[in-house]
């Protein structure tokens, strides 16, 4: 049987051994800022990380040899082939499965690191959760000086997304975290009222809506319903990463589409993070006029209610 799954591992193992990335030197030598940036996200603060003496966490193995947006020189082209031949079987998604890490010596300060990477292994056809693919795992020896510092593998599942779990539907739009500070303004929303928050003290206004008031500390508040005018005060576009529940259609295929996200200035003084509709992404400029409106997304999951937000229609050009 010519084509089937037999076939397809013969010509995947065909890449077991190649190099993906050969002779390739670390962008920078191990080094203490990076080290002490590292420890302060992690939150790591063992002492052999800081002082004279200091070495590299081991588990920082992966960053010395990271490209950047640049890239590393030194790559081949034979990882790309191998990703495509399964994405032309069918195996068009991808999840990053597990990593293992050997620290044959430690990574100090000015160590000059080089690295290769090989494509170690590529598993039998497997069924998991997700779908149907094949584990492949790759390789990278870190070296100073000849002498081998790191093993990293890496395993990513290459795999056909079963049937249950394919995005044919609109994108669900993630929904907002409601809890006791926030309840009153989504119960607003689900009367397609916007209400701003009022500390009933000193009547200053706030959004978003928080337990207590920023200008004179008091507890108690009441609201005020916006007029629902406003202005662009601020965007940003989002090029990247793709998120097709964000984009204008929702739809899968235009995942790559970048969009809006707009703070709006209402009439009334406080700002909103919304979308922007009525205009390509593009379009939205600083100062435009917009009036809240409230969109329904019928992306929900059956045995759940859609989802209303309120976002704002460009008003610039009506009659
Ligand atoms: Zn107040």
């Amino acid at each position: 049987m010519s084509g089937g799954p037999d076939e397809l591992l013969t010509r995947l193992r065909a890449y077991e051994g190649r190099a993906a990335a050969v002779a390739c030197a670390g962008k920078d030598p191990v080094n203490v800022p990076m080290i002490r940036h590292w420890c302060e996200a992690m939150g790591d603060t063992n002492p052999a990380y800081a002082g004279p003496d200091a070495v590299a966490p081991p588990t920082m193995l992966q960053a010395w040899t990271m490209g950047g947006l640049s890239g590393n020189e030194g790559r081949t082209t034979a990882f790309d082939e191998l990703m495509a031949l399964l994405d032309e079987a069918g195996c068009i998604s991808i999840v990053a499965t597990d990593c293992e890490q050997e620290y044959p010596r430690p990574l100090r300060p000015g160590d000059e690191i080089t690295f290769g990477t090989v494509i170690e292994s590529v598993s039998e056809r497997k069924t998991t959760k997700l779908g149907t693919g094949y584990f492949i795992t790759t390789r990278t020896d870190v070296r100073v000086g000849g002498e081998l510092a790191g093993t990293h593998r890496f395993r990513v599942l290459k795999y056909a997304p079963s049937r249950g779990k394919r995005r044919t539907q609109r994108a669900r739009r993630p929904r907002p975290v409601v809890n006791r500070d926030n309840a009153g303004f989504w119960e607003g929303v689900a009367r397609h009222r916007l209400l701003i928050q009022r500390c009933t003290g000193c009547r200053t206004l706030r959004h978003p809506w928080l337990p207590g008031c920023n200008s004179c500390g008091g507890p108690e508040w009441d609201t005020v319903e916006a007029s629902g005018e406003g202005t662009v005060y601020s965007y940003v576009v989002m090029h990247h990463p793709p998120f097709p529940a964000f984009t204008e259609s929702g739809r899968a295929a235009d995942a790559t589409g970048p969009y809006a996200v707009g703070l709006i200035e209402l009439a009334e003084g406080v700002r909103m993070v919304s979308n922007v509709v009525g205009v390509p992404y593009d379009k939205v400029r600083v100062g435009l006029p917009v009036r809240v409106e409230f969109r329904r997304y019928e992306d929900a999951d059956a045995d759940e209610d859609a989802l209303t937000l309120p976002v704002f229609r460009v008003t610039e050009g009506e009659g």
